[in-house]
């Protein structure tokens, strides 16, 4: 014997599920009493021509009710969008989701992707308005807020939620599921709290050079970590064999590679400024690459090419702005994290004079740039490497990054100063063949000497013939000239 409460769930639940099962019955969210509806082709769900049809609903019934919908549906926003929202004006709005799932959000930024029509309006009770009368034809979702809620929201968010009237369509038929409000803002970076202030970084600017696998990911270890704006300048397009070791997915092929990052950045935090720069940088472009430079607080140089590194350099020195320079060795047996700080250490131009053979064990990562390398007697063919082998270099380079964004900023970061004093980091992530390295004591238990896995912080010193950084002149030399003319000789070809 079905007891008539449990009966009352059954078709609860069903209704929240949207299902039809011929003996409708509607609860009317104004008296919490449920309702036949006589009218089956009923165009509102609360429009019932025969009130005295209607049953009592105890809280616990309701509850019941509340969680056959809460199972089967959700509609997620933020509470930004509230603050535009005027008093009985519908405001179509594009929901992201999952249908088959029935969860909407609505939780801002420009992200493209699967989207749903829906509108969005706030009346005076929620449950007197008709649907029909308000949204759009082409409505999936709809949601209905009380307005009385909304201007007093401050005062309780669930109040709000509760008493929205969230709605999908399913299948021809409005279905209602629960509505979660979230304030997204104060939520998103609230597990740094103790470690820095949650906004430290919301204001740091940066610039990202090359958004390949490294560049990608550093863009999106930035802006976990809170970093709020964000150039990104590439000039190249997301194919399938960049995927597997990109931040952007399948979805984004054929993509301008900073278009379809800037949208990977927003949706971490639709609260980013990005601003994209579809361009290469070379020498044709040094004055747009000044004008980006001059415009951040922090650069980082992620390109593949020698040629665009030196260019960059020499913009950052020229602008005095710290660049971190990240690059995987060729096959990404290793990696290398070369930071710039304009007067204080060595340039990248004096990298590459002090160690030529260090910048030309570069990963080689395009066919342009393995037609750049054809001069030398290395396999020309474009390199392999993983995304697990990239992800350290990406990683201490976002690592050394933040450090330098909150240099003058109280965090329990600081201790890092003392470690990360080093200007140029080198990683291992094995024992290449052929290499140097090949020969290190494996890892296993050791504590002493060179490993694998582990960063090393080298000293360097700038070089005091650094045509960018030094004083050439002064310094004049054969060897010094040598040393310049060779560093540019890594460049040939791949610029041309
Ligand atoms: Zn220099």
């Amino acid at each position: 014997m079905v007891s008539q409460r449990e009966r009352l769930k059954d078709i609860m639940v069903d209704m929240a599920r949207g299902r039809d099962i011929g003996n409708k019955l509607e609860f009317d969210p104004r008296d919490k009493r449920v309702k036949p509806v006589s009218d089956r082709s009923y165009s509102s769900p609360y429009s019932y021509p025969d009130p005295d049809g209607a049953m009592n609903i105890s809280k616990t019934d309701a509850d019941l009710f509340g969680e056959g919908a809460r199972r089967d549906g959700r509609i997620v926003i933020t509470t930004a969008i509230l603050e535009d929202l005027e008093k009985d004006v519908a405001v179509p709005v594009h929901f992201s989701g999952n249908a088959s799932e029935r969860v909407f959000h609505l939780l801002g930024g420009g992200v493209d992707g699967v989207r749903f029509h829906g509108s969005l309006i706030a009346v005076d009770d929620p449950g007197h308005i008709r649907v029909q009368t308000i949204g759009f034809e082409t409505d999936d979702v709809r949601l209905i807020l009380e307005w009385s809620d909304i201007e007093g929201q401050k005062e309780s968010l669930k109040a709000v939620a509760a008493n929205a009237l969230g709605m999908i369509r399913d299948g021809g038929e409005w279905v209602q599921v629960a509505v979660d409000l979230v304030p997204v803002k104060e939520e998103l970076f609230s597990r740094f709290g103790g470690l820095l202030e949650t906004n430290a970084l919301a204001d740091a600017k940066v610039a990202i050079f090359g958004q390949g696998s490294g560049g990608s990911h550093i863009a999106i270890e930035l802006v976990k970590s809170g970093v709020g704006r964000f150039h990104l300048i590439d000039h190249d397009r997301l194919e399938v064999c960049n995927v597997a070791r990109h931040q952007c997915d399948l979805a984004d092929i054929g993509r301008l590679k900073v278009r379809a990052m800037a949208d990977a950045i927003k949706r971490k935090n639709p609260y980013a400024d990005v601003t994209t720069w579809p361009l290469k940088a070379e020498w044709e472009q040094f004055e747009t690459v000044l004008e980006i430079v001059r415009e951040v607080d922090l650069v980082f140089a992620a390109t593949d090419s020698h040629a665009s590194k030196l260019l960059i350099n020499q913009a950052c020195v020229q602008e005095g702005k710290t660049c971190i320079f990240a690059g995987a060795h060729r096959r990404a047996h290793g990696g290398q994290v070369i930071r710039v700080r304009p007067g204080k250490s060595i340039c990248f131009q004096c990298f590459s004079m002090l160690l030529p053979d260090q910048v030309q064990d570069q990963e080689i990562s395009s066919e342009e740039h393995a037609e750049g390398l054809a001069y030398t007697d290395r396999p020309v063919a474009i390199e392999p490497g993983l995304s697990t082998d990239i992800a350290p270099i990406a990683l201490m380079a976002t690592k050394i990054g933040i450090q330098e964004l909150l240099r003058d900023k109280p965090t329990t970061f600081r201790s890092l100063d003392q470690d990360l004093v080093a200007d140029w980091f080198l990683w291992l992530n094995r024992r290449e063949a052929g290499t140097q390295f090949e020969n290190l004591k494996p890892l296993a238990y050791e504590v002493d000497g060179m490993h694998i896995l582990r960063w090393y912080g080298i000293k360097i010193d700038r070089h005091e013939g650094c045509p960018i950084c030094g004083d050439f002149e002064a310094n004049y030399s054969d060897e010094n000239l040598n040393a310049v003319l060779q560093s540019l000789k890594a460049t040939e070809g791949v610029t041309r």
